[in-house]
């Protein structure tokens, strides 16, 4: 089947032929016919499966018909990547089209955002939260919408999100096409589905979610100590060229980027204690290829999209096999060819087993020839906690001193005149900001569909 059998807009096939698409995906193949036809939809998707470009086009379709002025679709995503990454997506394939839109998540100004509402964009893009702190204000209406997806629900199960759903439902009309996308479907997820579905055209739910084909999945037994070292083996080898890597942990993630850069590897993190600045500036670092790998826990997830990314690596076995459906799905996007490592610990092989029970398969073990599988660690990821606010303590009491010390001798006339530093500290340190104006509005947290792209992709 090829695009111009969907029946899409010409001006919306001139978009996707840019974009590079050739044939639809099987996703878009089920599910861009009966939402055309105004059907409500059920998918069960992971991403990766090309399941954006399955709910955005059939709406794109549909509202190039209509009066414009007012927000009549709205998709709602678990995180603020995933918003960015569909308001992209949106962007791209709605070039030729004088369609608008814009994404709402929280992290940056509301500003921007009020004006998206106020003009009426076309689609708006949202998280829960911040959708919702919009709604108390008197211009956020969504009265007119006709079209409503929800994407990822089972994330947004997972993040809490559920009572915030049900509380944006109260927002908007009862009477709209729905489309809910979701790669597992766990019993709460079901149930929300038939509330918000009226006969929906359901697609693939009796399959469960498989890593998207294409992907090579291996299993390194290791020490944990060793985990990183053997990542660096892995990076120095050349086995890998660029990776993703996922930690248990935002402090593992910290400590293992920094060991990675301390040995020659140019490394970013991104987690959820990053502002977003730091994270925008962290992913498209990753994909311009400043950062050969990019570590995240697992809030990242979801939301990357790096195409033809080569490899992932899950430094710690996930501990939901979910997660792991989810992680590895970030490679092998749309049928292109990558590979999925995961270093097991011996505490972890249980984590593993229950894996390999979800997929249907054992993954193969792998030992790398020449590393010294019985090193000493060069250091540990995780320093204890006690062991890290006696450090902090010890420095806080070194400072006191050194600033006593600096008072009693301007004291004593000693001249200099240096005052005594203010005792701030730099917090985490992410090595050189990329000057400040990346983190807002990029993702597009406002305005039009038309604005710029930061042409990352
Ligand atoms: P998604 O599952 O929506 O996150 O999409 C995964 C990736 O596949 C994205 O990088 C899309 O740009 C890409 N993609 C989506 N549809 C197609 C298609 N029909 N042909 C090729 N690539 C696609």
């Amino acid at each position: 089947m090829s695009f111009s059998q969907l029946s899409l807009h010409p001006d919306l096939l001139r978009g996707v032929k840019e974009v590079g698409y050739v044939k639809p995906t099987p996703i878009q193949q089920d599910a861009i016919p009966p939402a055309m036809l105004g059907r409500d939809v059920l998918a069960c998707a992971m991403t990766g499966s090309g399941k954006t470009a399955a709910f955005t086009l059939p709406i794109l379709h549909r509202l190039m018909a209509g009066s414009r002025g007012a927000t009549r679709a709205l998709v709602l995503v678990p995180t603020r990547e995933l918003a960015a990454q569909v308001l992209a997506n949106i962007q791209e394939v709605s070039l030729h089209t004088p369609l608008t839109a814009a994404a709402v998540y929280g992290g940056v100004g509301m500003g921007p955002q009020e004006h998206a509402f106020r003009s009426g964009v076309d689609i708006l893009v949202a998280t829960p939260g911040r959708l919702l702190d919009h709604f108390r204000m008197p211009y956020a209406k969504l009265g007119k919408l006709e079209y409503l997806v929800l994407d990822e629900a089972d994330r947004m199960l997972d993040m809490g999100f559920l009572p915030d759903i049900r509380r944006v439902l109260r927002h908007i009309p009862a009477k709209r096409q729905t489309m809910f996308f979701s790669a597992t479907m766990p019993p709460a997820i079901a149930q929300l589905s038939r509330e918000m579905l009226q006969n929906p055209a359901t697609i693939n739910v009796e399959r469960q979610s498989q890593p998207a084909v294409g992907i090579t999945q291996a299993v390194y037994p290791v020490a944990g100590e060793l985990k990183s070292a053997l990542l660096l083996e892995l990076l120095k080898r050349g086995d890998m060229k660029e990776a993703l890597v996922f930690t248990r942990t935002k402090h593992r993630a910290n400590r293992l980027a920094a060991y990675l850069v301390a040995h020659g590897i140019n490394a970013e993190r991104i987690h959820g204690n990053r502002s977003q600045s730091a994270r925008t500036a962290a992913l498209a670092g990753f994909k311009n290829g400043t950062y050969r790998v990019l570590v995240a826990t697992d809030i990242a997830a979801r939301g990357i999209d790096v195409e033809a990314l080569g490899h992932v690596v899950n430094l710690d076995v996930p501990a939901a096999p979910e997660d792991y459906i989810h992680r590895v799905g970030r490679t092998a996007r749309a049928e292109l060819t990558g590979e999925a490592f995961t270093f097991v610990a011996p505490d972890e092989e249980n984590d593993l087993r229950n894996i390999e029970k979800a997929i249907s398969k054992r993954l193969p073990r792998v030992t790398v020839p020449d590393f010294d599988y019985k090193a000493k660690p060069a250091g540990k990821l995780e320093v204890p906690l006690a062991e890290r606010i006696a450090e902090i303590r010890a420095r806080k009491a070194q400072e006191r001193s050194r600033a006593a010390e600096k008072v009693k001798r301007r004291d004593q006339g000693g001249g200099g005149g240096s005052r005594p530093a203010s005792g701030r500290s730099s917090s985490g340190g992410s090595g050189g900001r990329s000057g400040g104006r990346s983190g807002g509005r990029s993702g597009g947290a406002g305005g039009g569909s038309k604005g710029p792209r930061s042409g990352s992709r």
